[in-house]
């Protein structure tokens, strides 16, 4: 009998196979003391654990697909890190030593302290993260119980299954992909998890929250789950296998036909240029934003130069990675942008100099951080200067809100150029220089702005966070952060009018440049420069090749004045129907 369960659907795509269950190792956390005498056995029984957890993680980023992004493997370091940290790893030895508790007693009462401690915290992103502390204690768990089976090898292609289990971690959900698993079905998890950016970057259909899945789903079932819709049809007759097999099939030609995009020009019908650029966050990811076609890196994030560490990168790293970055560019351009780290960004080795702030997303970060303590932004500053001087690379300044702010960084950079000078540093006095506007107060000084400097880019994710006053992060708000919302569409208008009118380039990188829905509605706005998700640039170069802008201008200018949801969402029909 057909069953039909929904849950949430985080990541796209269609998968029709048989069920195989994940069953927990219910790990042993009984309150149990040790003699002192087996203290260091039980000591070099937790070391074990923590080498196997390490070797098992180690080995899921080896079995990465080569299309691995750069997040994926960024994901895996920091579960790796967190195997190695003190705040974890240190209480839980000095249980076993001085307390002498048994190793799976230690891990369960670290546990249960973490999570109180996370508990207290209201940022949805950083809750979030006890789902790592969660996992690494799981694994540690289990890596106690016996050492996991080596997979064996075979020639044979491994029959393909869609796996359904309690959780999943990230790990898991690479090492069972490579055990044939196409397609996911999760009773928790959630859309922020480390588990389903993994699954988003390796194109693996996922869905979470089917409650009961596990109980009411057995290895004898057949699944179909679309990604897209949440839904998991069980035992699917005939006729409803035929006409999923028809969709995926579809949805492959379709990718075939987007690949053939990739020699052609940018250009709408109506002969405007336009540009599809990357967003990156790894040196990993240029050679998969360079594969899927398009034309440089708008916009660079560094903050993983920050992340889970206690030090701060030098200039002399900074270098490294930006002369790295520009010999994979191969002469393409490479936009940089500078620090912007925040609540949901832990960067231990910041918060040494800066202390956090009441509300992080409202206080000293960016550009106001790098202007109040120089000495944190500089090694930075002036990698960019010397590394410019190898390739097209520009420097964007994130988070900027006045124009006396821009003077003052233009200042600085000018003192940084004479120190390099100085010094005999072989740099590029010419390097662009551009600044993000994210902060409503900044699109409104547009016109001031521009004239200061060489580009300018708009970061929609957070230009919508500030001009609606709503956290990006809060589940909460999520249906409410509405991109279409007049108010931010004449922000970007205002914007892109006033880089216009001083002829500065602007592009657009935030979510919204991705969304091949939003595309020609930016057009019609003035926009010509994307930035996104490498996975989404030929769906959006598609829709601006399909584009004339000359019969959608007026609507697009329309929606700036929609007064409902329902006018804007009509408006937006008409555009992608034009
Ligand atoms: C943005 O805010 O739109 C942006 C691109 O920056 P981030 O998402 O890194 O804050
Ligand atoms: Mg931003």
């Amino acid at each position: 009998m057909t069953l039909l369960m929904n849950g949430t659907g985080v990541s796209r795509g269609i998968a029709i196979g048989p069920v195989r269950l994940l069953h927990e190792i219910q790990p042993q956390a009984r309150r149990k003391k040790i003699l002192a005498s087996q203290k260091r056995a039980e000591l070099n029984r937790f070391r074990k654990a923590l080498s196997r957890s390490e070797e098992e993680l180690s080995t899921a980023k080896e079995q990465l697909p080569t299309s691995g992004s750069g997040t994926v493997i960024s994901i895996l370091d920091s579960n790796i890190a967190m195997l190695h940290d003190p705040a974890l790893v240190e209480p839980i030895e000095n249980y076993i030593s001085e307390h002498l508790y048994s190793c799976e007693w230690a891990l369960a009462v670290q546990r249960d302290e973490l999570f109180q401690m996370f508990d207290a915290i209201t940022d949805p992103y950083l809750r979030q993260r006890s789902l790592d502390v969660e996992e690494t204690i799981a694994r540690l768990l289990k890596h106690l119980k016996r050492r996991p089976a080596k997979q064996k090898k075979t020639t044979q292609s491994p029959q393909k299954f869609v796996l359904v289990s309690k959780n999943l971690a990230p790990s898991d959900l690479i090492q069972q992909q490579h055990a044939g698993l196409i397609g996911a079905v999760t009773q928790g998890g959630s859309q922020l998890s480390h588990t389903t950016i993994i699954a988003k970057s390796l194109n693996i259909p996922l869905i979470v929250h089917a409650r009961h899945a596990m109980t009411l789903l057995d290895e004898s079932d057949k699944l179909i789950i679309d990604g897209a819709q949440g839904t998991v049809i069980v035992n699917a007759d005939a006729a409803t296998t035929r006409s999923f097999k028809s969709q995926q099939s579809s949805a492959r030609k379709a990718r075939k036909q987007l690949d053939s995009l990739k020699a052609r020009a940018t250009r709408t019908r109506d002969k405007q240029q336009a540009h599809v650029l990357a967003n990156c966050s790894e040196p990993a990811d240029i050679s998969k934003a360079k594969r899927l076609g398009t034309e440089g890196v708008g916009l660079y994030r560094t903050e993983s130069l920050y992340l889970n560490r206690d030090e701060l990168p030098d200039e002399t790293e900074h270098f490294k990675l930006y002369r790295k970055l520009i010999t994979k560019l191969k002469g393409d351009p490479l936009v940089v942008r500078t620090m912007d780290v925040w609540s949901s960004r832990r960067a231990p080795g910041l918060e040494q100099h800066v202390p956090m702030s009441r509300q992080p997303a409202l206080g000293l970060r960016a550009i106001r951080l790098c202007l109040r303590h120089p000495e944190l932004f500089l090694p930075q500053l002036r990698a960019l200067l010397r590394a410019a001087h190898y390739g097209p690379l520009s420097m964007l300044v994130p988070m900027v809100a006045n124009v006396q702010e821009v003077r003052d960084l233009l200042q600085m950079v000018d003192v940084t150029k004479a120190h390099l000078q100085r010094q005999r540093f072989a740099y590029n006095p010419n390097m662009p220089i551009g600044v993000m506007v994210e902060v409503p107060s900044a699109a409104i000084s547009a016109r001031l702005i521009a004239p200061l400097v060489d580009f300018m880019a708009i970061g929609s994710n957070d230009l919508t966070q500030y001009t609606l006053a709503m956290d990006r992060d809060d589940e909460n708000v999520q249906p409410l952060l509405d991109p279409l919302n007049p108010a931010i569409l004449h922000l970007i208008r205002e914007t892109v009018k006033a880089c216009d009118q001083h002829d500065v380039p602007v592009s657009l990188c935030g979510e919204m440049a991705g969304d091949p829905l939003y595309t020609r509605l930016l057009l019609g706005l003035g926009l010509r420069q994307f930035s996104m998700h490498p996975s989404s640039a030929l769906e959006v170069k598609r829709q601006i090749i399909s584009t004339d802008v000359g019969k959608i201008e007026k609507i697009a200018r329309a929606m700036i004045r929609a007064n409902s949801p329902l006018r804007s969402q009509r408006l937006l029909e008409r555009i992608n129907s034009v």
